[in-house]
């Protein structure tokens, strides 16, 4: 093919998202004077030009089903000429620039059954990761365990009891996306993978699994004469980084996938640096369809930090301040040898360049 008629490269990525804001926000962009909180759910912005615009936000869930979009939209086709926004966490936001629009906006979502809430000192939606949808290695449905504990949560989103603002977050496997807030619940597997060895051969990138692996556990080995692959299970942390390369490393297991509560992560560095969560509870059940025992580690937690944390004070700010053997009194929770890290190797031996390995 000649170089002219080949098809030139599409840039893609995010379109500007100055098209898609609401008019008020354009013309004061970067011009605010200060914002104040009439209640929860709701935020109102004034800025310097005297221009007074409404914020309405409602609880959504991450992945969208058509009917609700349809129905969420002709809400602010109604309401907020028009224009909609989502937040990181996945919740439906509406601009009014009018101010007799708030309450009647607020009516006309509650009566869908939307939640009006997540501002300030509340525990906002519980943010998940793709999950069974769309990814090919969960070890959870993230959704799932989103849903039963929202639903534990509900008044939490509603109001402002909370010390300060509570980020929830769950990742259904351990070692890609999501899986940092201020508490996270995500998969923990605790068993080595099997190696289904007569699927190695046909969908099974070798090279990629062996230099995949954090601690050199995976050798390339001969089994019945054809080429695969063996695990050192003394090595292996059982961290299901080589199932995505190689799927027949079985990690996923309705008894050993587990899940574990994590506190304290922070990917902010407004205030303080960001920090990374530590382990709280671990081999929890990952027991669908309610998450009964995850649910009420997450509750536990809560209910200490809130009776505990100074104003303000951020989940891992509480903690930092009270010390960790204070936060394993408080909450009860039982202090075990699997929550002391004793893994030495990661400066050597963790997979840490972007270099491409064969
Ligand atoms: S957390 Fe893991 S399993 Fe879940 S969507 Fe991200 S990469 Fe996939
Ligand atoms: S689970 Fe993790 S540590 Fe174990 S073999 Fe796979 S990549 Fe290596």
């Amino acid at each position: 093919m000649a170089m002219a008629d080949m098809r030139p490269p599409i840039e893609s990525g995010c379109p500007d998202g100055f098209q898609y804001m609401h008019p008020a926000m354009r013309r004061n962009f970067g011009l605010w004077k200060y914002h104040t909180d009439p209640r929860p759910g709701v935020l109102c912005h004034v800025a310097e030009s005297g221009e007074t615009v409404y914020t309405v936000k409602a609880g959504t869930q991450r992945i969208l089903d058509l009917f609700s979009l349809r129905e969420l939209t002709s809400i602010g086709d109604e309401f907020a000429d028009g224009f909609i926004r989502f937040t990181i966490r996945s919740n439906i936001e509406y601009t009014v620039s009018d101010e007799a629009k708030v309450e009647p906006l607020i009516k006309a979502l509650e009566d869908k059954g939307y939640v009006v809430g997540g501002t300030r000192n509340s525990i906002t939606t519980l943010s998940h990761t793709q999950g069974w949808l769309h990814c090919d290695i969960p070890g959870t449905d993230a959704s799932g365990v989103v849903k039963s504990m929202m639903d534990e949560f509900i008044d939490e989103f509603k109001s402002w009891n909370m010390p300060n603002r509570v980020h929830l977050t769950t990742s259904c496997c351990q070692i890609n996306c999501g899986g940092q807030g201020d508490i996270a619940i995500n998969v923990q597997h605790t068993k080595p993978p099997k190696i289904d060895h007569s699927q190695v051969s046909n969908v099974c990138e070798r090279p990629s699994v062996v230099a995949r692996c954090p601690v050199a556990a995976i050798r390339p080995a001969l089994v019945d004469g054809k080429p695969s692959l063996e695990v050192d299970e003394k090595k292996c942390i059982c961290c299901g980084a080589c199932f995505p390369p190689c799927p027949p490393m079985m990690i996923n297991d309705a008894e050993h996938s587990k899940l574990a509560v994590w506190v304290g992560g922070n990917h902010s560095n407004a205030r303080g640096k960001p920090t990374f969560q530590k382990l709280v509870a671990s081999a929890i059940p990952n027991n669908p369809p309610r998450w009964p025992e995850a649910t009420a580690i997450v509750k536990l937690i809560l209910k200490c930090y809130k009776e505990d944390a100074r104003d303000w004070e951020r989940v891992g700010e509480w903690v930092e301040r009270i010390g960790w053997p204070r936060f394993f009194e408080l909450t009860g929770l039982p202090f075990t040898k699997y929550h002391i890290d004793n893994w030495r190797g990661a400066r050597a031996s963790l997979n840490a360049s972007t270099h491409i390995r064969f």
